[in-house]
C-alpha cells in the first residue's frame, strides 16, 4: 500500500534509519511497559517499538493510515490501534493496573504545543513523554530564566516537567522534508509540583501579561494586575523583566493575586 503525504495532517515521515536508532537507544524501553505513540503514520517508529515486546497504543486521525497499520500489523497482538484525534483523546483511560504511560510522538507541528498541554491535564497516569518537535519549540520549552528564548512555554511546561532537549533533526531525515530543523525533547513530569501555585489559570494568566510586552519592566507590564508596591514585597525587582524571572517568582506572584482575588 502506498500512501501520499496529506500537509492538513502535518505528515513528515521518519526515513533516516540512524535517527530512528538514535530515538529508539534514547527511550530505555523494556517489554513491561505500557506504550502510547501519537500520530503513528506509516510506522516508522511502531514497527521497531513492537519488536521490544511491549504494550502500544496507537492514536492516528488519518483513516487511510489507519487502514493501512491495521493491514501491515495484523499480527500484533500487543497492539492496539485508535482511529481517533489526540486532541480529544481520553489518555487516562488507556492504564489497565495503574501503571504509568510512556508517550512518544513525532507530533504534527501544528497542534504540538495544545497536545503537549492537553496530555498534562492527564499527568498523574504519565511516566514520560519523548516527542519530535520543531527545534525552536524545543528551546523554548527548555529555556532558563534570562535567555531569549524564555517565555510562556517555558514557565508553563517546566511546571508540569523536568524538560531536556536530547538531539537535533536535521529536515532530510523526513520525507517530505519540512522547512525547518526539528529535535527531540524529553518530558518527564513532576511527582510534585516543584513550586506551590494555587490557581494555574491565574499563574497562566500572569504569564501572559508579563511576556505580551517582553521588553517592558514588569512596573509596566503587570500595571493592570499587580502594584508595584507588592511586587517589591516578594523580593521582586520592579524595573527586572519577565525574562529574568523564576517559575517560583511567578508563582508567588500568582498566588499574591488569587489572595487579593478573595478578600
Ligand atoms: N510517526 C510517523 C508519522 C509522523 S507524521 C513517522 O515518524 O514517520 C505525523 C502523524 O500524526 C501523521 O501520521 C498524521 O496523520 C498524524 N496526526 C496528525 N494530526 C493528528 C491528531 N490530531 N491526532 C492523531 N494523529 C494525528
Amino acid at each position: 500500500m502506498t500512501h501520499t503525504p496529506r500537509k492538513r495532517f502535518g505528515q513528515n515521515f521518519l526515513h533516516d534509519h540512524t535517527i530512528i536508532y538514535n530515538i529508539l537507544s534514547s527511550l530505555q524501553a523494556t517489554s513491561e511497559e505500557h506504550w502510547v505513540e501519537i500520530g503513528p503514520g506509516m510506522g516508522a517508529l511502531t514497527e521497531p517499538l513492537l519488536t521490544m515486546g511491549l504494550h502500544l497504543d496507537v492514536v492516528e486521525l488519518d483513516r487511510d493510515l489507519v487502514a493501512l497499520l491495521k493491514d501491515k500489523f495484523k499480527q500484533q497482538d500487543k497492539l492496539q490501534i485508535f482511529s481517533a484525534d489526540a486532541l480529544k483523546f481520553d489518555f487516562s483511560a488507556l492504564p489497565q493496573h495503574n501503571e504509568k504511560l510512556r508517550i512518544i510522538g513525532n507530533l504534527p507541528y501544528n497542534i504540538s504545543t495544545p497536545l503537549m498541554f492537553h496530555l498534562l491535564d492527564n499527568s498523574a497516569c504519565i511516566e514520560d513523554m519523548h516527542f519530535m518537535l520543531q527545534k525552536e519549540v524545543v528551546d523554548r520549552i527548555c529555556a532558563i530564566p534570562g535567555s531569549k528564548k524564555y517565555g510562556r512555554l517555558s514557565v508553563m511546561m517546566q511546571y508540569y516537567c523536568t524538560t531536556e532537549l536530547l538531539f537535533d533533526v536535521p529536515p532530510e531525515s523526513f520525507d517530505p522534508a519540512p522547512k525547518v530543523m526539528s529535535a527531540i525533547v524529553r518530558l518527564v513530569p513532576h511527582e510534585q509540583p516543584p513550586v506551590t501555585v494555587n490557581n494555574l489559570k491565574m499563574l497562566n494568566r500572569v504569564v501572559i501579561q508579563a511576556f505580551s510586552q517582553r521588553r517592558k519592566t514588569l512596573r509596566n507590564s503587570l500595571k493592570k494586575l499587580i502594584d508595584e508596591n507588592a511586587i517589591i514585597a516578594l523580593n521582586i525587582d520592579p524595573a527586572s523583566r519577565a525574562e529574568v524571572l523564576s517559575l517560583a517568582d511567578f508563582a508567588s506572584l500568582s498566588n499574591l493575586l488569587i489572595e487579593e482575588d478573595l478578600t
